[in-house]
Order: structure tokens, then C-alpha cells, then sequence
């Protein structure tokens, strides 16, 4: 079902004993009794120590990507298995570093979405265009086409453990945030294509966030759109009082 979310994304960031100072200032500072679900996802050394430090917590463990075979002779790889064999259920595939710097084609991406949902997890599929694709127009036909080539191939029903992050490239890390206007028109557009290859019922029941140098001082404002149901939060997320802000902003 469609909800708020605020999820972290903690990159190649924070070693084991940061990760738990950053946690226990988070599990101290979360606001309870909100209706956000909020998610961190730290490295995938610390994934394990993460989800059993959370315990009893409403927070969530996400890893920040993983390898679309089912096991076998892949060197520095991750399956699933292994991430929900530690209890981490939600995992985000295809964001733009993955993309960029790791060579990851839509066609990789649609196979580890496909391998995810096999083993019931839940995907943040990662979303965007690059600067030049918004300077020559054509950034609606590059979030078009990674859709269709990501995510349309799936049922009706698998749609129900897809979450979409929105991120423009051009905005990630850079200080530059898409205008909460820029988000929304996105958004709206990425809802409305659901709707054209489903139906209204998939296209309202995603969640879609925004991610791309979201900060306390913008949060709100872009949280506000209609068609934003949170964020993917990365820099802001390594600071406990910058990412509870956020949080409290959704
Ligand atoms: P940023 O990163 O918030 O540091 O721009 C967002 C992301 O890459 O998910």
C-alpha cells in the first residue's frame, strides 16, 4: 500500500563501530508514533549487526544493492538469500551509482528485481535522468524507458512490493535539488504511466520517492507534492539530527 517513506542511504559509508553510534542516536532520536516508515541501509558488512541492533525498533534494514543469481561462482557477490537469511527484506536496485559506475544495464536490473521478488523481498528501484537528458527534453522518454525496461515486464501483483525512488542524476550529491515543481511533474508522470500499463489501483497504490540532495531545509516543501511519498535520502542520512529532521518533514 501506498505510504510515507524515509528511506537512507548510507552509500560506502560509516564503519562498523559509526554504524552503531549512528543507530543508537537514531533509535534515541526518532520521533515514535509517526506514520512514516523509515529505513536505513548501511553497507553490507554491517547489514547483519544492523537488524539486530533495530530489533524492537520501527526502523527498517535495507542493503544497497544485490547480485541477480540465486548463488554459485560470482566472487564479492551478494544473493538474496543471504540478505533475507540475516532478515533484510527490502533492498534497492539500480540506483544511478550502481548504473554509472558499475555498468548495470536496464536488462541487469529488470533480472535482480526479478530475483528479489522471487525471494519476497521488497525493491526501492532507483529511477532518473542525466543533465544532458534534461537540457535536450528528452528526460521523460529516459524515465520512460527505464521503466518499461525495469519494472513493466512484472504482474499486476508483484507491483505490490515495488517502491520507485525518483532521483535525477544531476541532483544527487551536488547540492542541486529538483525544484519540488521538477519533482512533482515527475512523480506525476511516473504515476500516470503506471496507470496506462495497469491500472489506476497499481498507479495509486506505489509509493515513489525523491531522492537527490534532499536536506532539512527542503524537505518539507518537496514532501508536500502530491504524487511524494517521502525520500531516499542520501548525505543527510549519515547525520542522525539532519535525517530525524527529514523524517519528522514527511
Ligand atoms: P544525496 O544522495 O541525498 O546525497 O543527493 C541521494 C541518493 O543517492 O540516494
Amino acid at each position: 500500500m501506498r505510504h510515507s517513506i524515509v528511506a537512507g542511504n548510507w552509500k560506502m559509508h560509516k564503519t562498523y563501530s559509526e554504524t552503531h553510534t549512528l543507530l543508537d542516536e537514531l533509535i534515541e532520536k526518532l520521533p515514535s508514533g509517526k506514520e512514516v516508515e523509515v529505513i536505513v541501509a548501511p553497507t553490507f558488512v554491517n547489514l547483519a549487526s544492523a537488524v539486530a541492533h533495530l530489533e524492537g525498533t520501527n526502523v527498517q534494514v535495507a542493503a544497497q544493492n544485490m547480485h541477480q543469481a540465486e548463488g554459485g561462482a560470482f566472487t564479492g557477490e551478494i544473493s538474496a538469500q543471504m540478505l533475507t537469511s540475516i532478515g533484510v527484506e527490502t533492498v534497492i536496485i539500480g540506483h544511478s551509482e550502481r548504473r554509472h559506475f558499475f555498468h548495470e544495464t536496464d536488462a541487469i536490473l529488470a533480472d535482480k528485481v526479478n530475483t528479489a521478488l522471487r525471494h519476497n523481498m521488497r525493491v526501492i528501484y532507483c529511477i532518473g535522468e542525466e543533465l544532458k537528458d534534461r537540457e535536450n527534453k528528452q528526460f521523460l522518454n529516459v524515465i520512460f524507458n527505464q521503466l518499461r525496461d525495469g519494472l513493466f515486464h512484472l504482474t499486476k501483483e508483484q507491483w505490490s512490493n515495488i517502491v520507485i525512488a525518483y532521483e535525477p542524476v544531476w541532483a544527487i550529491g551536488t547540492g542541486m535539488t529538483a525544484s519540488p515543481e521538477q519533482a512533482q511533474e515527475i512523480h506525476a508522470f511516473i504515476r500516470q504511466e503506471i496507470d496506462r500499463k495497469y491500472d489506476k489501483s497499481v498507479a495509486e497504490n506505489t509509493s515513489i520517492l525523491y531522492g537527490g540532495s534532499v536536506k532539512p531545509s527542503n524537505a518539507q516543501e518537496i514532501f508536500s507534492k502530491p504524487d511524494v511519498d517521502g525520500g531516499l535520502i542520501g548525505g543527510a542520512a549519515l547525520v542522525a539530527d539532519d535525517f530525524v529532521a527529514i523524517v519528522n518533514a514527511a
